[in-house]
């Protein structure tokens, strides 16, 4: 194992105290404050660092925070990315206590993703306390909004570009390259509203759906064998809500689904859209009085980055020293804001500490994953970004 670079006490207590602040998203949980005062927090630490920053209102109460260590200008820039957010906490004892039990230290956004800060935090420390001198810029930030609508990533990358990125969504050291990505598509079937004693007049919107979810089944059966990803497994499809009808005794005028498309990537819009649009034609086509539409209603693409690439070799080649060993290369079935910088031409990977209790009543993240994470994310900014001399 390398010497350790990490100022271990320093990472502990500025996990610990972002715990400690209430920054679950709004969008949410009404409740939610937001990411203002986390994003204050963030800003004043790495000022101690004198590390110079930015922090940015994309909209009220919602804040980024942008640092930038400059390099000599002729080498790769990198960019360490965490967001700040977290959902919410109904049904957690103590969800801002930043407990310390043995390794694992407790609460809301300790494993997602706050660990993943004070690494992130912890690493420009030991870049700055060492005299590191990069070639290429490191650039650091965290974002707003990562578990709602991600107007913080989104923000981000309209204003600042990097070679490559490493998100640092908890991972357990392992290193993600690929995600899956989603599409919410409403399906709106319209009947004749009627006496439900007038059979001949009506045409009942709820039972043409009906027809709608038989083959939505169907298709979701088909998936696995039809589509399926090395890393990510393979592609699904659900119905998470339904609505219909008006009444008793009245025919049904108009009955709506959202259905939920998990995709691999490779999978597009368009090919997702005409896979629904066809159950919709082919069903128009047997049954007369079947009308149904078809509408997106958010589209977020899958991602995969190219394993060839220059961030996930000099990622890996961080990882091996500090872990002893080759970390395992996975996929994700969930949504990441990587997909965003991809899509923004930033190479991005996924590496992040250990826990568990993502979203559920009892969170916590291991310490020493988060040490090693700072470690790791320390040496790839070296190996990436060209140390001078
Ligand atoms: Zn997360």
């Amino acid at each position: 194992m390398p010497d350790l670079k990490i100022d271990t006490p320093f990472t502990t207590q500025t996990l610990q105290k972002l715990v400690q602040i209430n920054s679950i998203n709004p969008g949410l949980d009404p409740d939610g404050p937001g990411e203002e005062e986390i994003a204050s927090f963030i800003y004043d630490t790495l000022n101690n660092l004198s590390v110079p920053c930015d922090i940015e209102t994309v909209s009220p109460g919602r804040v980024n925070v942008t640092a930038r260590i400059a390099g000599k200008g002729d080498g790769p820039s990198l960019m360490l990315n965490a967001h700040t957010d977290t959902v919410g906490v109904s049904g957690m004892e103590d969800p801002f206590s930043g407990r310390i039990e043995g390794n694992r230290l407790y609460g809301r956004g300790s494993y997602d993703m706050k660990g993943s800060i004070a690494a992130i935090l912890g690493t420009a420390k030991a870049i700055k306390e060492n005299n590191i001198q990069l070639k290429g810029d490191l650039i650091l930030s965290f974002v707003a909004d990562e578990e709602h609508e991600s107007i913080g990533a989104q923000a981000l990358v309209n204003k600042i570009t990097a070679d490559a990125a490493i998100v640092t969504e908890p991972t357990d050291l392992n290193l993600c390259l690929a995600h899956r990505g989603f599409g919410i598509f409403k399906i709106t079937t319209d009947g004749k509203t009627a006496h439900g004693g007038r059979h001949k007049q009506g045409v009942d919107a709820n039972m043409n759906m009906g027809l709608v979810l038989a083959e939505l089944h169907q298709l979701s059966q088909r998936l696995p064998d039809e589509n399926t990803h090395p890393l990510c497994g393979e592609a699904s499809l659900h119905v998470p809500l339904i609505s219909g009808g008006r009444s008793l005794f009245v025919y049904s005028n108009q009955c709506t689904i959202h259905a939920e498309r998990r995709t691999i990537p490779g999978e597009t819009l368009d090919q997702v859209t005409k896979e629904l649009q066809t159950v919709i034609d082919r069903l128009s086509n047997k049954h007369p009085n079947f009308r149904a539409s078809l509408e997106t209603e958010i589209w977020r693409s899958p991602y995969e980055v190219d394993s060839s690439s220059d961030i996930v070799s000099a990622t890996k080649e961080a990882a091996t020293e500090h872990l002893g060993k080759v970390p395992d290369i996975i996929g994700h079935t969930w949504w990441e804001d990587s997909a965003i910088f991809g899509e923004a031409g930033i190479e991005s990977v996924i590496i992040g500490p250990k826990g568990g209790g993502i979203h559920e009543d009892v969170e916590w993240v291991e310490l020493d994953s988060v040490h090693l994470l700072a470690e790791i994310l320390y040496k790839t900014a070296i190996n990436f970004c060209i140390k001078e001399g």
